[in-house]
């Protein structure tokens, strides 16, 4: 117990077992946003909530291509994940309000990837004295607000940039 290293950003998405195939592409495939807890679709990767999360507000950015490294992905690909990483920050920040942010990879099994196919970039909000500790010591999930209400609250910030990646491409369009 006190050799546990804190590490909050080693989220198992552990859906993977039960389900046949990726995940990741189920999910961006089906097109059933809400029910998956899709946030976000742009035009090379998608923000997925995570559905085992380690703190409320847990969002992973997740190339639209089924591809595990860094190094597989084309530069547009990259910038757009960075870039929807920077919106994240900003959405995140005004709408839940916490006192910190974690970003990270993991990668393969001692990297700490519970999904080791599909790369994903998690983003959690933290807030001093949260519960990220107890997962990080005991292995259990708490959750101090439920995934469909935190949903509910990021939603907008992510619809508002939607909108706002509209009008840029009209604007280019032109
Ligand atoms: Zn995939």
């Amino acid at each position: 117990m006190n050799e546990t290293i804190y590490a909050p950003w080693r989220t198992e998405f552990i859906l993977g077992r039960r389900e046949k195939g990726c995940v990741f592409c189920t999910r961006y495939t089906r097109k059933t946003d809400r029910d998956d807890f899709i946030l976000y679709r742009g035009k090379k990767n998608f923000i997925l909530m995570n559905l085992y999360p380690y703190n409320a507000g847990h969002i992973m950015v997740i190339p639209n291509r089924h591809i595990s490294t860094l190094a597989e992905m084309r530069p547009a690909e990259r910038a757009e994940m960075m870039e929807l990483a920077a919106e994240s920050e900003v959405i995140m920040k005004q709408r839940l309000k916490p006192q910190g942010l974690n970003m990270g990879f993991n990668f393969g099994a001692a990297g700490g990837a519970g999904i080791r196919d599909h790369l994903h970039l998690h983003i959690l909000p933290r807030w001093v004295g949260d519960t990220n500790f107890l997962p990080a010591l005991y292995d259990t999930r708490v959750n101090s607000v439920d995934l469909p209400l935190t949903y509910d609250i990021l939603l907008p910030g992510f619809e508002k940039l939607a909108g706002k990646m509209k009008a840029c491409g009209r604007r280019k369009n032109k």
